[in-house]
């Protein structure tokens, strides 16, 4: 199926960040900057007056975040936290006190204080170079705009009586306006700003909305009622369709869902290959929330759960106690269990920062205190959360993983930890699991080197591509500039990650592959062939993957990794592949879209 052309000008590529496809109308909602925003100087005797004026404006602003809160669909309940940090910032100094400071010593009316306080803090995220602080000044930006409207008696556009089926343009949405709409009658999410950690992101995936973020400038070039084509998949948006591009997308659309349905019938099947050969496919988690779904997509165990997310969660009020994270952890591998759970240990830093942690302002984070180096240096957080997982592994099968392993002596240090925090458990006659197996990731360049030396102190591996592609290959993961160089098929990717396997092979320990690569229907049979015993992926990739796996046989993918190892650049590999699995998959377009397995 090929894409028939249309106009560039009717077609927008944004980020995909909720899959599906979708054919609907517009309803363009205004949530951009209240347009006019008067500023004026005050006189002395209004000075109260205005001080007056602002804070009853924030508290009616405080009053329709906590009923709009109070109002939240069941499935997104869980995000209400994004609505307490809005509430928040509304209560921090920055914004309240530095306004009714800026009225009484400026003289400025409230609007243009408020503006100015919203500036300074701006100006304070964007010397934080960290994308997860910069990011939240859209919830200032949020958080000001309401202020703003209940200052100009401004109504803010109501969402609660869409009553068809549509696509939602915006500038940027909240949970708060997702509280707000009938979401039963939302096709699709289409904004000008975002991310993939964006709000609107993180509520449409949890509503399984599609959604296309980061347009720029979308809801300048759609009116109320056009007709719409949003592809999640691609990230690509195009107005007012003609009938070849309509019949294009809806054939799309038709083939997706008969995939869907025909792919998920039989994702609980073994993934085990022709020839008999059975690879272990697990869940990649960030959130308790998602186990459920991943056992639906043929998860058997999750084989990484990202820990850093309950930290990151209750920014501003403290870390999370010992308490929190054993309930999290037990209940993870009460509902896991028989299957195994792998928890991983805080990968903080980097791109991912919590404010009650001081992390803050490093020059390089991705070489910096992130992952076990942070939790070596404040040993009572890392012994805190090791009590925490020891604790929950009476409950289920848990395995413990450890992050950014860089040599020998910090898994000599992590096992003496270990030990003191067990000593310590049997002292006070806690029950934990004594032979809990203990595995790092492979995901810097010199634990590939030393992989045969790490392999005689721990139980397995378990190899970080995403970011042993990011140092190996000395590309920032987060760079759209460079994001074109970041190639899982180049030829030193494969060799590290067949070095690590051999060395686990030769040690007898189990070797396991949890990044994205895991989930990439074009890696699958060199996964295959190069000998891993389990891959651990994003829930939605599960029942392809199997699905590829049970199609081929280890003598064919060993012979074709031979093949492949003797290539010598990503474009020849990936050229190779690509051939290779034609007649298993169907690829659509050279992104890499993948509808139907043969
Ligand atoms: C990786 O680096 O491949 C990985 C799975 O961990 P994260 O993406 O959390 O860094
Ligand atoms: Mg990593």
């Amino acid at each position: 199926m090929t894409n028939p052309r249309s106009e560039e000008g009717n077609r927008l590529k944004g980020i995909a960040v909720s899959p599906g496809i979708v054919i609907g109308k517009v309803r363009l909602v205004d949530r951009s900057r209240v347009k006019i925003l008067y500023q004026y100087l005050i006189s002395d005797e209004q000075v109260s007056r205005e001080v007056k004026r602002f804070k009853k404006a924030l508290s009616s602003t405080r009053k329709q975040m906590l009923s709009l809160k109070k109002k939240m669909p069941a499935q997104i309940k869980d995000h209400a936290f994004i609505l307490d940090t809005q509430l928040m910032i509304m209560d921090d100094p920055k914004i309240s006190e530095s306004t009714v400071e800026t009225i009484r010593s400026e003289k400025m009316n409230a609007e243009w204080a408020l503006k100015k306080s919203v500036q300074e803090i701006r100006q304070l995220f964007e010397q934080m170079d960290n994308g997860y602080i910069q990011e939240r000044i859209h919830d200032v930006e949020y958080v000001a705009e309401r202020i703003l409207r209940n200052l100009s008696g401004i109504e803010q556009e109501s969402l609660s009586e869409i009553n068809e089926r549509v696509i939602i343009v915006a500038h940027d949405l909240s949970p708060a306006d997702t509280s707000e709409m009938n979401t039963g009658r939302v096709m699709a999410f289409v904004t000008d700003v975002g991310g993939p950690t964006s709000h609107t992101a993180i509520m449409a995936q949890a509503l399984e909305i599609p959604a296309v973020v980061g347009l720029e400038s979308v809801t300048k070039r759609v009116r109320d009622g056009m007709l719409m084509v949003v592809d999640g998949h691609t990230g690509e948006i195009v107005l007012e369709p003609d009938d070849d591009l309509i019949i294009f997308y809806q054939e799309k659309q038709l083939a997706l869902e008969e995939y869907r349905t025909g792919i998920e019938r039989i994702s609980h099947l073994p993934a085990e290959t022709v020839d008999g050969h059975t690879l272990a496919v697990k869940a990649n988690l960030e959130l308790l929330e998602e186990v459920v779904p991943a056992r639906d997509h043929g998860a058997e165990g999750i084989g990484l759960y990202r820990t850093e997310f309950l930290f990151l969660r209750s920014q501003g009020k403290g870390l999370p106690t010992e308490r929190e994270l054993y309930e999290d952890y037990k209940e993870l591998a009460e509902i896991v269990a028989p299957d195994p759970v792998t928890i991983r240990t805080l990968d903080l830093g980097g791109d991912k920062f919590s404010s009650d942690l001081s992390l803050a302002g490093e020059m390089n984070p991705a070489l910096g205190l992130r992952a076990i180096r942070f939790c070596l240096k404040e040993p009572k957080i890392f012994k805190m959360q090791l009590r925490a997982i020891l604790r929950a592994s009476a409950h289920g099968s848990i395995r413990l993983l450890f992050p950014m392993v860089s040599g020998l002596s910090e898994i000599l240090e992590i096992k003496k930890i270990l030990r003191e925090v067990k000593r310590d458990l049997n002292k006070k006659e806690i029950r934990f699991a004594r032979n809990i197996k203990v595995g790092i990731m492979i995901e810097i360049p010199s634990a590939v080197t030393m992989a045969d030396v790490f392999a005689k102190h721990v139980d397995f591996f378990s190899i970080g591509t995403n970011d042993l592609i990011q140092y190996a290959l000395a590309i920032d993961r987060g760079n759209e500039h460079v994001a074109h160089l970041y190639e899982p098929f180049h030829p030193a990717i494969l060799r590290m990650i067949q070095q690590v396997v051999t060395a686990a092979k030769i040690a007898g320990i189990k070797v396991a592959l949890c990044g994205e690569m895991a989930g990439d229907p074009l890696c699958t049979i060199i996964l295959v062939g190069i000998g891993l015993d389990e891959l651990s992926m994003n829930a939605q990739s599960i029942p392809i993957i199997k699905q590829i796996i049970r199609t081929i046989s280890m003598k064919e993918a060993q012979a074709d990794l031979e093949h492949i190892m003797q290539l010598e650049t990503a474009r020849e590999v990936r050229k190779y592949i690509v051939k290779r699995m034609r007649p298993l998959i169907s690829i659509l377009d050279q992104k890499g879209y993948y509808i139907r397995v043969s």
